[in-house]
């Protein structure tokens, strides 16, 4: 997979101690974006999956994973192969991007890696940036259109369901 980089004990990447993965390559160009050193897809660093698994299982504090960038959903085979890997450790698995959720969900009619992905995801943080929307208060999110979505319970109700940090 293609990286930016790796924090392997981050407590800004959502609740808890954890290992934040960050992907190479983005093409949704949010305007105030705070990290465009990402968008282009052949930057960054080619590490793989092995070495970023062996990295997560030393870092012994963490509670859960964030998958973040750039936008992971750009390596979504990549991506999804991490997810399981996150899963069969009975870690909590967080996911940004800048697509938003309901076009996720039709994508994923099409897509069965998408698909399995949002069955893996606990949490999915969505939309682009919006600087106009830029709101320093806010937890785990830049602006107030992005959504902290509880994607099993959303997927099971057919209702989004927002977690409340
Ligand atoms: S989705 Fe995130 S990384 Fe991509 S341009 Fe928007 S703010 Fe930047």
């Amino acid at each position: 997979m293609r990286l930016a980089g790796i924090e392997t004990e981050s407590i800004v990447d959502g609740p808890g101690i954890r290992f934040a993965v960050f992907f190479q390559g983005c093409n949704h160009q949010c305007k105030g974006c705070h990290n465009p050193t990402t968008w282009d897809m052949s930057g960054g660093q080619e590490v793989t999956l092995k070495r970023v698994l062996e990295l997560l299982d030393e870092a012994d504090l963490v509670s859960g994973v964030t998958l973040t960038g750039g936008d992971p959903l750009y390596q979504i085979e990549s991506a999804l192969e991490l997810a399981r890997e996150v899963k069969n450790r009975q870690l909590h698995l967080i996911i940004y991007t800048g697509y938003l959720y309901e076009d996720l969900l039709s994508m994923a009619h099409m897509d069965k890696q998408l698909d399995a992905l949002l069955d893996l995801t606990d949490v999915l943080i969505d939309g682009p940036f919006v600087l106009q929307k830029r709101d320093l208060s806010l937890r785990f999110r830049g602006s107030s259109n992005q959504r902290c979505i509880n994607v099993p319970q959303s997927r099971k109700t057919g209702k989004i369901v927002v977690e409340q940090y």
